[in-house]
């Protein structure tokens, strides 16, 4: 167990390193348990049962080593897991607002219906007819495959997002990603690769670089060109100075190498992993130097003090090594090693010296590790005091490119009106370095470090906020106080966190995206989002999917709501008008079923525009409805409704037979609807620039619908059963001619519209 871990079972601790487990879940106990491997009697209270970890319980601080003793429903958790209240399924704000708004369509609709029918028997009409009609009216009229088609567009997003690497677990999630404003994202292994390799070593005034590929077996240190080996077991009362740093880095490690091939394999943290490899490529022994040096105490590391110290015994020598952020350690180093080995005064100008050596290796985009170390007899005493007097030894500089996607996606950010910021734990100049790389910071803007926001109260970070791309050497509260800044002034942010210490951050963002392969348990359950492959672009194409999925949302209703309307204004004015209903109650119920369900949940999977990723986010406030939609809405479904009615009375007038003119009617509005779902792919684009067979779903869901119709007035069975007649030419004529009206007059609107547009803008006349 470690840091940031949720314990998995019950278990009996058999080894610490400062370990604290935070047990509030199970005993309300809200200050973290410090736990030891001590025995204890059987009668011990569940709270002081300090030699135990609980299953459900988090690792706040440390580590730790316990083996099971019960799992499941036999742990103290799984006993009163029936008391633990769970989570309830959460339905998105659009959802919300769509059940509000389809409560309202409901009574409305109700009104309606009930309206007509009530004509319709006092004007005479058979009482049975009528009630069947307004039955089917209200079926067709109320739009109650909107809550189902939107829970399964959400669904079918979700799914996409996880083939994309992106495990929403919170579904809200969706709709918020759509309308981001920031992302705010950690650099190492989400920007970067998380592939370190230590490139460059300082020590005692000399530089040397470290060749080898990655984490290729093989490679050696070089200064000046010349190779130098180190002893395979070092000995740091030898003090060579590239010797101590590298000891030094082998043994403040909690990483492990694994050969593979002719690879390595780094268990642990990827930093750590470098360093060890960095070591062997030295010539240092892993395994000798760590079966000589046995580990006494550890002060794990923390980024907060970004610092790792370990205090080991070789024999009846007794040292503590330490490593960590080069301006924290030489706070506590009072000496150095110099190029002879011997120990000298760390004065002021000297340690500016390793500091200037320190910010030219960062300027390079590299994580620079200070190594020191102290050797003493005895015992050590308080391990507070284990980090003093330290005799610095050396600089590791460690490259860790970029990702290839990163330089795009933030580009991508940058049209669809999305901010980047990076926030890093490394030196402002390594966070610069990369972020000038990945084209998040730009020429004129700086990089503002933890120090800086130490020095602002929350107002005037809140003023500064919108211009800062980069901060560096931040600890995870500063994270929180970004976040809050960036809330108040009105952005929705995603937020990336691994560590335990995250979790704040991660809660009070819009969006908490924690790393699924680095990332703590905490960090994950506190988090929205949760990134399969840590990857920065994975943000972005999971901000991308969920813009996509509102607009296929407004897309459907779109459709089904101007169909519904469509519906209610030929059945609403034939009976005020005193005329013959143009449509029988099966009429009404077949169109309902034929030709709005299926290209409705085809356009819920519509490919995404091309241009979805050059506009600006949506704002979080609007309606589902916003942006002209209701207007669109009504205005199809007159045009829908009317031309329908006027189809029907043509007929009528010319045949004089309600079968055929219904039969008519049917055909008018079952084409004019399958006309209208090409239109609703766009709300820009007509349907032919916005690609008539981009969505193929909607070709098959319009051609099935099509042939039911042509079924449904053509094969003799059916015209029984549902009172229809076969349509002769001029009536096919008359029925196409009707339902493009709606398609025609959109057309020339749009071309009215994009002529008036260059009429006022003839700089963009082609
Ligand atoms: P990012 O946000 O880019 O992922 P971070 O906030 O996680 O970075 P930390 O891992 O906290 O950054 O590292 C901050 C600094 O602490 C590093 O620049 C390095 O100098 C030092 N550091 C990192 N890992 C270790 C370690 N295992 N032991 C000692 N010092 C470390």
């Amino acid at each position: 167990m470690e840091a940031g871990d949720r314990v998995p079972a019950d278990a009996r601790i058999l080894e610490t390193v400062s370990l604290e487990v935070d047990e509030s879940a199970l005993t309300g106990e809200s200050v973290p348990v410090t736990k030891s491997t001590e025995n204890l009697p059987p009668s011990t209270a569940l709270a002081e049962r300090r030699n135990m970890v609980f299953q459900g319980t988090v690792v706040t601080r440390g580590r730790g080593v316990a083996v099971v003793v019960a799992t499941g429903s036999a742990t103290e958790m799984g006993g009163i897991a029936d008391l633990i209240s769970s989570e309830g399924n959460e339905s998105t704000p659009l959802q919300q607002r769509l059940e509000h708004m389809g409560r309202v369509l409901l009574v409305v609709c109700l009104a309606i219906s009930g309206f007509v029918g009530l004509a319709g028997f006092l004007r005479g009409e058979d009482p049975y007819n009528m009630l069947l009609t307004a039955v089917s009216l209200a079926v067709a009229a109320i739009p109650e495959g909107l809550p189902a088609v939107v829970t399964i567009v959400l669904a079918l997003g979700v799914q996409k997002m996880l083939r994309k690497n992106a495990v929403i677990r919170r579904l809200p999630a969706v709709e918020t990603l759509g309308c981001a404003t920031v992302i705010c994202s950690d650099k190492t292994g989400t920007l970067t690769r998380n592939e370190m390799t230590v490139r460059a070593i300082w020590s005692a005034g000399r530089d040397y670089q470290v060749e080898g590929e990655g984490l290729k077996r093989g490679g050696h240190i070089t200064c000046q060109d010349q190779r130098v080996r180190v002893k395979d077991v070092p000995d740091p009362s030898g003090f060579c100075p590239l010797e101590a740093t590298l000891l030094t880095a082998t043994l403040c490690n909690n990483a492990q190498l694994e050969a593979k091939g002719d690879s390595w394999r780094v268990n642990g943290d990827p930093t750590e992993g470098a360093l060890l490899v960095a070591a062997a490529r030295g010539g240092v022994d892993i395994n000798a130097v760590t079966r000589k040096w046995e580990r006494v105490a550890e002060i794990p590391f923390e980024s907060e003090r970004r610092m790792m110290t370990v205090d080991c015994q070789a024999g009846t020598v007794r040292a503590v090594f330490s490593k960590g952020a080069p301006e924290n350690l030489l706070q506590v180093c009072t000496a150095w090693l110099d190029e002879g080995g011997n120990i000298k005064y760390l004065s002021e100008l000297e340690k500016k010296r390793i500091l200037k050596v320190n910010e030219t290796l960062a300027g390079k985009g590299m994580r620079v590790l200070a190594t020191g170390f102290r050797i003493f007899n005895g015992q050590s005493g308080n391990p507070g005091e284990l980090e003093r007097d330290l005799v610095f030894t050396g600089l590791m500089g460690i490259i860790d490119p970029p990702r290839e996607e990163v330089p795009r996606a933030v580009k991508t950010c940058q049209n669809a009106g999305i901010k980047v910021v990076m926030i890093t734990g490394d030196h402002a100049l390594t966070a610069s370095a990369v972020a000038r790389e990945t084209g998040i910071l730009s020429e004129g803007k700086s990089v503002v470090t933890g120090e800086d926001l130490e020095s602002i109260d929350d107002d005037r970070l809140e003023q500064g906020v919108e211009g800062i791309p980069v901060y560096a050497r931040v600890s995870p509260a500063h994270k929180l106080r970004i976040v809050r800044a960036l809330k108040k002034r009105g952005h929705v942010v995603a937020m990336t966190g691994d560590g335990v210490n995250d979790a704040p951050a991660l809660k009070a963002a819009d969006i908490g995206v924690a790393m699924g392969i680095s990332g703590t348990e905490v960090s994950k359950e506190a988090s929205a989002m949760v990134l399969a492959d840590d990857n920065f672009a994975t943000i972005v194409s999971a901000v991308s999917e969920g813009r996509g999925i509102y607009e296929n949302i407004r897309k459907f209703a779109r459709y089904l709501l101007g169909c519904n309307a469509g519906e209610i204004l030929v059945m609403l004015v034939a009976t005020l008008a005193g005329l013959p209903l143009p449509l029988l109650p099966i009429h009404i119920l077949l169109v309902n079923l034929v030709t709005d369900g299926l290209p409705a949940i085809a356009l819920g999977v519509d490919p995404p525009d091309p241009d979805l990723m050059s506009r600006p986010p949506r704002n979080p406030k609007e309606g589902v409805f916003s942006r002209g939609l209701w207007k669109k809405i009504i205005n199809r479904g007159t045009i829908i409704g009317l031309s329908t009615l006027v189809a029907f009375l043509e007929s009528l007038n010319q045949t004089q037979d309600i079968e055929r003119a219904r039969s008519v009617a049917l055909a008018v509005l079952s084409l004019a609807q399958l006309l209208y779902a090409f239109e609703c792919r766009s709300e820009e684009k007509g349907p032919f620039e916005a690609g008539i067979t981009r969505n193929r779903a909607l070709l098959w869901a319009v051609g099935t619908s099509f042939a039911a119709l042509v079924a449904t007035l053509h094969l003799p069975i059916l015209q029984v059963l549902l009172h229809t007649v076969p349509l002769s030419m001029s009536d096919w004529g008359l029925a196409v001619a009707a339902a493009c009206i709606g398609p025609v007059w959109s057309g020339l609107a749009r071309f009215i519209r994009s002529d008036a547009a260059r009429a006022v803008r003839p700089d963009q006349r082609d």
